[in-house]
C-alpha cells in the first residue's frame, strides 16, 4: 500500500500551520522535573474551583444520564442566560469552551481571501483558526499594551470580516473604555463583525468597562464571547458561549455542531448563575491580594510587571522565558512562558491563592540566584 500522497491531499495553510502542543498531564511533569507538588499558575484556573451550587450538580450529576444525549442547543441554560442579560434565548449559542464558538464565528463569515483583524499580542486561537482555515489573520501591533483602534481601522479593506478584540486583553490585562469601545464601532459602522471576547469580563471592576451585552444592543454587528472557565471555575468541563444580535446569530448557528456541549457542563454553568455563596466577590478578593502580593515581591527582585484586569500578570525577566520555565517546573510552579504570545522573556502567572503566590515568589527568587 502506498503512503497517502499528503503533498497534493492536504491544502498548504494546513500542511505549513505549526500545531500546537499542549502540556502533558500534571503526574508526567510532576516525574520528568522531579517535583512532588504542582502549582499550576499557566492558565488562569480559578483555586477556588466552581461556585457550591455548581460543585453539587457535578456530584450528584445521576450516572444514567451518561448514556443520554445532552440537549443539542443547551436549552436551559440559554435560557438562563437569555433572563440574566434580558436578551432573547436565541441570541446565544454555547460551545464547547469559548474556544469552539470562535470557529463557529470564522467559519460563519470568512472565505479563501478573506482577513481577520487582531492584535499581534492577544489570546492566539483567532489567529490560528483563521490561518488553519486559509484565512489571512491581520495582526496589528499593541499600542502600550493595549489594542490599537487606529491602526485595527486602517487595516481594514474590502476582504475583512471579523475584527477580533480581547477586552480586557489575554495577557495585558488593558481594556477599551466604554467611549473608546462605542467610537470604535460608530467608525466601524457594521461594516464588519465585530467580536469582544469576555473572558476575563466578571473579574474587571472599574466604572470605565463596556460590557459588551449593552454595546450589542445598540450596535448588531457586535458579538459577544464569554466563558464558564476563567471565574466560574469549570474549565475541566469545557463550556462558553456567545451572544449577539439575532440576525447575525442566525447565520452563525448554521455552522455549529449539535451536541458538543456535555449535559453535566450545562447544568453545572447553569447552576453558576443561580449561586448566591458570593463566588465573584471570593475570587476578586483572592485576585486582588494576590496581585498586590506579586508586584511587590517582583519590584523587590527588579522586575517589570504588566498588571493591569483579570487574574494574571506578566512579568519581565532578565533572561529567557523557556529556561525559566523549565527551572520554575523543578521548584514545582508551572507559569506560561511568553515567547508563543510574541513576549520573549516575558512569563505570564496565574493570580491565585496565597499559598501558591509565594511558592512562586521563592521558586522565581531562586531560579534568578
Ligand atoms: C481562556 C480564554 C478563552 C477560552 O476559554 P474556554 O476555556 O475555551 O471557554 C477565550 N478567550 C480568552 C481571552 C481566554 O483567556
Amino acid at each position: 500500500m502506498n503512503p497517502p500522497d499528503l503533498d497534493r491531499l492536504v491544502p498548504a495553510y494546513v500542511r505549513e500551520f505549526e500545531p500546537y502542543i499542549p502540556s502533558k498531564p500534571d503526574p508526567e511533569l510532576m516525574k520528568l522535573y522531579g517535583c512532588k507538588r504542582l502549582w499550576r499558575l499557566n492558565n488562569n484556573e480559578n483555586p477556588l474551583g466552581p461556585p457550591a451550587a455548581a460543585q453539587e450538580v457535578i456530584r450528584r450529576f445521576p450516572t444514567p444520564r451518561g448514556a443520554v444525549y445532552p440537549s443539542g442547543d443547551s436549552y436551559y441554560l440559554r435560557h438562563k442566560i437569555a433572563a440574566v442579560q434580558g436578551i432573547d434565548p436565541d441570541q446565544i449559542i454555547v460551545g464547547n469552551g469559548a474556544n469552539e464558538v470562535i470557529s463557529f464565528v470564522i467559519k460563519a463569515f470568512c472565505e479563501q481571501g478573506d482577513n481577520i483583524i487582531t492584535a499581534d499580542k492577544t489570546f492566539a486561537v483567532y489567529e490560528w483558526v483563521a490561518t488553519f482555515s486559509g484565512i489571512e489573520a491581520r495582526l496589528v501591533p499593541l499600542k502600550g499594551n493595549t489594542f490599537d483602534d487606529e491602526g485595527m481601522l486602517a487595516a481594514i479593506d474590502g476582504r475583512t470580516k471579523v475584527l477580533f478584540v480581547c477586552n480586557p486583553n489575554n495577557p495585558t490585562g488593558t481594556y477599551w473604555s466604554r467611549d473608546r469601545f462605542r467610537r470604535f464601532l460608530d467608525l466601524v459602522d457594521g461594516r464588519q463583525i465585530v467580536v469582544i471576547d469576555e473572558a476575563y469580563f466578571e473579574f474587571v471592576e472599574k466604572d470605565d468597562f463596556p460590557d459588551g451585552m449593552n454595546l450589542m444592543r445598540s450596535y448588531p454587528n457586535v458579538v459577544v464571547f464569554r466563558t464558564f472557565s476563567k471565574m466560574y471555575g469549570l474549565a475541566g468541563l469545557r463550556i462558553g458561549y456567545l451572544a449577539g444580535s439575532r440576525e447575525v446569530v442566525d447565520m452563525i448557528r448554521r455552522t455549529c455542531i449539535v451536541y458538543s456541549v456535555n449535559a453535566v457542563a450545562q447544568e453545572a454553568a447553569l447552576a453558576c448563575l443561580e449561586d448566591d455563596t458570593g463566588h465573584i466577590e471570593r475570587t476578586r478578593a483572592l485576585v486582588r491580594t494576590a496581585r498586590e502580593f506579586v508586584r511587590g515581591e517582583m519590584e523587590r527582585l527588579g522586575l517589570g510587571v504588566i498588571a493591569n484586569e483579570g487574574n494574571f500578570l506578566i512579568v519581565r525577566l532578565p533572561g529567557s522565558d523557556t529556561l525559566a520555565y523549565r527551572k520554575l517546573m523543578r521548584e514545582g510552579v508551572m507559569i506560561r512562558p511568553m515567547t508563543g504570545f510574541r513576549f520573549p522573556n516575558h512569563i505570564r502567572v496565574t493570580l491565585a491563592g496565597m499559598e501558591a503566590m509565594e511558592a512562586f515568589a521563592a521558586a522565581l527568587k531562586k531560579t534568578l540566584s
